[in-house]
């Protein structure tokens, strides 16, 4: 098996990537930073997506596995200090493997520039610099709603605990092949109304958010901020592809949940 390991700035991931690597040239496994079959991440969910975004044109010949060095995160399912365990499971059972929606977002041009198109696997967000933004939503080419406000974010299953959570969405199991779009500060009022609630769109389905004209648009893909003048639409639904994470151990996602924001008893 040939493994590629990314890992952040951090001290204590660069010792865990070398304490890493040693073991698995013990155990002959291969380093391999360009073909990979399976990405190791070192560091926190954020590394994850990091790593997600350096390997996604391989996304169908690779699964990703995450070593997190601080607390146990969503994509992170290995701590530091458990290496040998990670090493001995991956000479056993490598082939076991479970994979999550991502979403796929296509960037549209008022001067028929060629689309963008990006992968995501947390959320793509729209915002608008200092200004209202006013888009039309359209959800399987029907006008749901215009919305004004700060923004827009639209996001997968596993993004759902991500900034998503933190703008009030709601948390999907990870299961569900779905995504969600949720308001960022909607201005809502005698004249200007929308739904004023996150809502969960089926993968039959897609969204296409229609901008007004205006050149302070940014899009953000995960951490990626893409700024783009002549905007006119994005485009959204679940993709074609998914990730794959080698899934040595499962975790109950609502102990995770729990875990994570409230804390044990
Ligand atoms: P960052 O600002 O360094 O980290 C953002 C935080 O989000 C980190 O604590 C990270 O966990 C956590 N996180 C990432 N993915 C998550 C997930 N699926 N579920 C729960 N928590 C998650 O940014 P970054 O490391 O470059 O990551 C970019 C992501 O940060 C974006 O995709 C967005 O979802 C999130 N973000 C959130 C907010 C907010 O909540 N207000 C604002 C900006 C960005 P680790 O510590 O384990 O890395």
């Amino acid at each position: 098996m040939k493994v590629a390991i990314v890992h952040n700035s951090e001290e204590k991931s660069k010792q865990v990537t070398k304490q890493l690597t040693t073991l698995l040239e013990q155990n002959q496994i291969q380093i391999d930073n360009r073909q990979p079959e399976l990405v190791i991440s070192v560091g926190g969910d954020g590394t994850l997506l990091s790593a997600f975004h350096r390997f996604n044109h391989l996304l169908n010949e690779v699964s990703f596995l995450g070593v997190h060095t601080g607390h146990l995160g969503f994509y992170t399912d290995w701590r530091d200090y458990e290496l040998k365990e990670l090493v001995e499971s991956l000479c056993i059972h490598h082939e076991k493997s479970t994979s999550y929606p991502l979403l796929d977002v296509r960037i549209r041009f008022r001067d028929g520039k060629p689309d963008k198109h990006f992968l995501a696997l947390n959320e793509s967000t729209i915002k608008r610099g200092n200004r209202t933004m006013v888009g039309d939503v359209f959800i399987k080419d029907e006008l749901f709603e215009r919305f004004r406000g700060d923004g827009l974010s639209i996001s997968t299953p596993t993004g759902s605990t991500a900034y998503n959570k933190s703008i009030g969405g709601a948390v999907l199991h990870p299961s569900i092949n779905a995504f969600q779009l949720t308001e960022i500060a909607s201005l809502n009022n005698r004249v200007f109304r929308t739904l004023g609630s996150p809502i969960v769109i089926a993968h039959t389905e897609w969204l296409e958010i229609k901008l007004q004209e205006s050149d302070d648009y940014f899009v953000t893909v995960d951490q990626l901020d893409i700024y783009q003048e002549n905007i006119a639409s994005v485009c959204y639904r679940i993709a074609d592809e998914r990730i794959h994470f080698a899934s040595y151990r499962h975790m109950h996602f609502w102990h995770r949940v729990k875990d994570a924001f409230i804390g044990e008893d």
